[in-house]
């Protein structure tokens, strides 16, 4: 059994607080232990103090082939060492790229690169507040799209904040909070009353098609298709925040598998492996609005954008996905959790629900299936975290936070998945007894 040593790791942490507010570089790394990172291997991480993870967190997603993989870090060792980043022009891994993702992704008949998930949105909103001329957006309560101000309100609001101006920062815009009206997830009845009350003012509804960001509650049966109706009665445009879900649940992204094709696509995470690169995609008709092209009247630059590192490192993960098979392998193990898990819950007559699709998984610890976030209230956050914890110090790197889900990678060995199962079942023991 693995016992946790986090002495070196907590006095790097102490000298990071001297340089860096919280000593970490995004909010939510910022919880107990705090642990420092040294090294990453397929489907393991290490930490300072020598303590070795099976990782599950892989970094909030990207890690669908595992960490530092060989044929990614091959191919971009290989770019770096004939090109980097260009003032002018376009290069030859963006051409191959863009038609990889062109050729995949049902939606995108263009597309433009940018460096993160936030980028992304950003520009998807803007480019479908100029096609439709209207300022209003419809995101759902407990969705996450990135940090700025048009998507930032309601994100994981505190409970008593739902149905509520929840701003999810201070310093916003209050003319941003204004113009982001929030819906509930799975519940169509509630979006057409919105769009109806706002007749003529709504750009875009912005969807994570799967909201990963609390777990993992899937859309309910005609909800995606009926968001696109009600876009094309209403006028408004529908954006797919595929960060997530694209590339991890399939090449073509969520909408390929749920067959509803929206009228813009952002991605990022899992398209490139880890390494930083995103993109927004869509109908060739919005995307030319962009002025990238000559005469496009919305402004769309990022120094970085394009840069090698990131082009080389998608197309290496898209390749390896179009050769091997990554989904099915990911797929597989993620049935097998799931199932195994619930066998686990049945058999120590713990209440819970395992939701979950291809890679991901959830264990809600509620004893009925969520719709929506305001439903996530009936989860145990405390037992949630502490089962999460627990884990950690048998070797399970899951971030002890309520709602995170678990990823598995390509990297995971069958090996892997029966320890973690078997530490499931003694923790899940353990914290019954306890
Ligand atoms: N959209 C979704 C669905 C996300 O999960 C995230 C990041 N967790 C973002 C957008 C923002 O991406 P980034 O952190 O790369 O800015």
């Amino acid at each position: 059994m693995i016992q946790l040593k986090t002495e070196a790791s907590q006095a790097l942490y102490e000298e990071a607080n001297l340089y860096t507010p919280g000593g970490v570089h995004t909010s939510i790394r910022n919880v107990e232990p705090h642990l420092v990172f040294t090294r990453a291997e397929g489907a393991y991480i290490y930490d300072a103090d020598g303590n070795k993870y099976i990782d599950y967190q892989a970094a909030f997603g990207p890690y669908i082939l595992g960490h530092n993989h060989p044929y990614v870090n091959g191919k971009v060792i290989e770019a770096l060492q004939r090109t980097d980043l260009f003032g002018n022009g376009t290069t030859d891994l963006e051409i191959e790229l863009a038609k990889k993702i062109c050729k995949h992704v049902p939606s995108a008949e263009q597309v433009l690169f940018c460096n993160s998930g936030s980028e992304a949105t950003y520009h998807a909103i803007r480019l479908a507040r100029a096609v439709t001329g209207r300022p209003k957006l419809i995101k759902f309560q407990g969705c996450y799209h990135g940090w700025h101000d048009y998507v930032a309100r309601n994100m994981l609001s505190a409970w008593d904040m739902v149905g509520k101006r929840d701003p999810g920062s201070a310093g916003m815009l209050e003319e941003a909070l204004d113009n982001t009206l929030i819906c509930t997830y799975n519940d169509l009845a509630d979006v057409e009353q919105t769009l109806q009350r706002e007749e003529g003012s709504v750009a875009a509804i912005i969807v994570e098609p799967i909201p990963h960001n609390i777990g993992c509650i899937l859309p309910r049966e005609g909800f995606l298709a009926g968001l696109k109706k009600l876009c094309e009665a209403h006028g408004a445009l529908l954006i797919f925040d595929e960060v997530i879900t694209g590339f991890r649940h399939d090449i073509g992204g969520f909408q390929k598998v749920a067959g509803v094709t929206p009228d813009l696509t952002t991605m990022g995470k899992a398209m490139a492996n880890g390494f930083p690169i995103a993109a927004v995609a869509g109908k060739r008709k919005y995307m030319e609005r962009f002025n990238t092209k000559p005469g496009g009247d919305v402004w769309f630059a990022g120094t970085y954008n394009g840069h090698a590192v990131g082009t080389a490192a998608a197309i290496a993960t898209i390749e390896l996905m179009e050769q091997e098979p990554v989904h099915e392998t990911i797929f597989r193990l993620g049935d097998h959790v799931r199932s195994e898990i619930r066998g686990i819950l049945d058999r120590l007559g713990i209440q819970g629900v395992v939701s979950g699709f291809g890679s991901v998984w959830t264990t809600y610890f509620m004893d009925f299936e969520p719709k929506h976030y305001a439903e996530l209230q009936h989860n145990d956050a405390e037992f949630y975290v502490a089962y999460r914890k627990k884990l950690m110090e048998k070797g399970i790197f899951k971030l002890p936070m309520n709602l995170k889900r678990n990823h598995i990678s390509y990297s995971h060995t069958q090996a892997d998945i029966d320890y973690t199962l078997e530490m499931i079942e003694t923790v899940l023991k353990e914290l019954k007894s306890s």
